[in-house]
């Protein structure tokens, strides 16, 4: 029993290439060759990327294809984020994800568009029965598009498992021509204590990089002493196209011995935020490039495999060391980068110390900041290390440090409006007041009594600001009183400031009709081929809101026969 048992096993690992991921089962979702624009677990803002980002030849319409058979298990329809997105769970467990599609096959299309009628909303989330729009692998599902978030015609794919965990698409054998190694940008070295240093100094420092004619680096010899990190800028592209994309597996050795493995196959949704813990944040934010740090200062994140010393290397004083570093991308094509590190033990240099503020923020702690109108409270467990905040109010304006560390909570800011009249209080709200943007930025704020109270997601400054100004409404392509027999579109634009657009709702003699928003072009375009508006004389309302509640009325006739 116990052998029949082994060479069941046996079989079993035999049937897998090089992992436990079904080969062959799943097929590209494009009729195109597949070029990227983006890969799995490449660094974005904030979180993981989560599928492949397959190029579409600059254009939208492609047909999209069933990965596999299956049955459409979720349709979500979003102004942001996956704009319009399908969701196929296939017999074997995973499910396939389709996103910023154009629109979807017409069966599913009419399915949707029942939804959205009944329910009067163009943004809608639905979870179809097993058995009610079921797919076939290599059948059309829907056309890509540039639907929500995206900043350019493509298709977002994803596969999942049963636990909604995101898998690199390309461990199931989906193939993307890459024949060259991931290429190096910059390598950095971290003081990790106080006595620690690198070339002379307490700081990070970087590196010269010298490229190889291998293609492999060096580089330029170190001096250091102590506890110290490295970190580094890497990139990989794929056959045919210039994209900066992110790498599958990094890997460090500190005299031979491994020391530190970063692996990109899989992570969780709830994980994906300690991306702003595994890049250097502040640099992140300064210089808006992506250190990845090859050390692990307490991060939970589960890509981040056991190593010895976390990573970290402990420098002796007339001591040789080397360290190397070797990134590989998905196709197992690696480059090594070599550091010689010399101990040299210098005790003249002065460690960097952080200048101490009166606000010493314990990261484990419940803290609340008041000063003036304001009122900050930052929930225990919102900052990974204990620091010394920046915290300043002068008048309607509040410091809450600089944005260069990472939040994993949001932070509380109130602001007593007593003073204000009636009328004004209901059109304040909390701004995040960036250097580079004209407006301030809406944070979702609401009005409770006298006290406004917005989410902060981010440090930095913040402000009260006032928004009396409705929407503006105009319309594309008709004129009041025009005939427009011919039009398949209805176009209107709407735009506001400085809150921004809330909701809008439109109507053709009373009915509603479906206005698909895309916040990109600041458009609402209905499509005839509903078929709601059957009148000659028809009379279009459209009310739109913006986020503190300002709204405009747009009316006109048009004429159809
Ligand atoms: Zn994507």
């Amino acid at each position: 029993m116990r052998l029949i048992l082994f060479f069941l096993l046996l079989f079993t690992l035999s049937t897998y290439s090089q992992n436990n991921y079904p080969q062959d089962y799943f097929a590209p979702p494009l009729e195109v060759p597949l070029v990227l624009a983006g890969t799995f677990a490449e660094l974005r803002s904030n979180h993981f990327h989560s599928g492949l980002d397959i190029k579409t030849q600059q254009r939208e319409g492609l047909k999209v294809l069933a990965s596999a058979d299956g049955f459409v298990s979720r349709i979500k329809v979003s102004h942001y984020g996956y704009g319009k997105a399908l969701y196929i769970t296939h017999p074997n467990g995973y499910t396939t994800v389709y996103a910023h599609l154009q629109k979807f096959s017409p069966e599913i299309e009419a399915y949707v568009k029942k939804q959205q009628y009944t329910k009067e909303s163009f943004e809608i989330e639905l979870f179809p029965k097993a058995g009610d729009l079921l797919v076939t692998k290599g059948n059309m599902v829907a056309y890509s598009g540039n639907t929500g978030g995206s900043a350019g015609p493509h298709l977002h794919f994803e596969i999942r498992d049963k636990n909604e965990h995101p898998i690199n698409p390309m461990l199931f054998g989906i193939n993307v021509k890459d024949s060259t190694p991931p290429f190096v940008k910059a390598v950095y070295a971290y003081p990790i204590e106080k006595h620690s240093h690198v070339n002379h100094s307490n700081s990070k420092q970087k590196l010269r990089l010298i490229p190889l004619q291998n293609g492999d680096y060096t580089v330029e010899n170190i001096e250091a002493y102590g506890k110290i990190g490295i970190g580094i800028i890497t990139n990989d592209r794929q056959d045919h196209a210039p994209n900066k994309n992110g790498v599958d597996n990094i890997q460090t050795f500190f005299n031979g011995s491994k020391s530190y493995e970063l692996d990109f196959s899989t992570f969780s949704f709830d994980e994906t935020s300690h991306l702003n813990r595994l890049i250097d944040y502040q640099h992140y934010k300064e210089e808006k490039e992506r250190i990845q740090k090859l050390f692990n200062d307490e991060n939970p994140l589960s890509i981040l495999k056991p190593s010895y010393n976390d990573g970290y290397l402990t420098i002796k004083d007339s001591t040789s060391s080397v360290f190397k570093i070797k990134v590989n991308d998905y196709k197992n094509n690696p480059s090594w980068i070599t550091l010689e590190i010399k101990g040299v033990k210098n005790d003249s240099i002065k460690p960097e110390t952080k200048k101490p503020t009166p606000y010493f923020i314990k990261a484990d702690q419940n803290i609340n900041l008041k000063e003036g109108k304001f009122s900050v409270d930052i929930y225990k467990d919102t900052f990974y290390d204990d620091f010394y905040m920046d915290f300043e109010v002068h008048n309607d304006t509040l410091i809450l440090h600089d944005d260069i560390l990472p939040v994993k909570k949001n932070i509380s800011i109130s602001y007593d409006v007593s003073n204000f009249s009636d009328t004004d209080k209901s059109k304040l709200y909390i701004a995040n007041v960036l250097g580079y943007s004209k407006y301030p930025a809406y944070i979702s704020s609401s009005l409770k009594g006298d006290l406004l109270t917005g989410r902060a997601k981010n440090l930095g400054t913040y402000a009260l600001a006032l928004d009396t100004i409705p929407p503006t409404i105009s319309s594309k392509n008709v004129r009041d009183k025009q005939w427009i027999s011919n039009y398949r579109f209805l176009k209107i634009k709407i735009d506001d400031t400085p809150s921004g657009i809330s909701n809008y709702r439109a109507t053709v003699n009373g009915k509603w009709i479906l206005m698909e928003y895309d916040y990109k072009t600041k458009t609402l375009t209905h499509d005839f081929n509903d078929g709601i508006v059957t009148d000659t004389k028809n009379n279009l309302k459209l009310i739109v809101t913006d986020n503190v509640g300002n709204s405009s009325t747009f009316e006109i006739l048009f004429y159809r026969k």
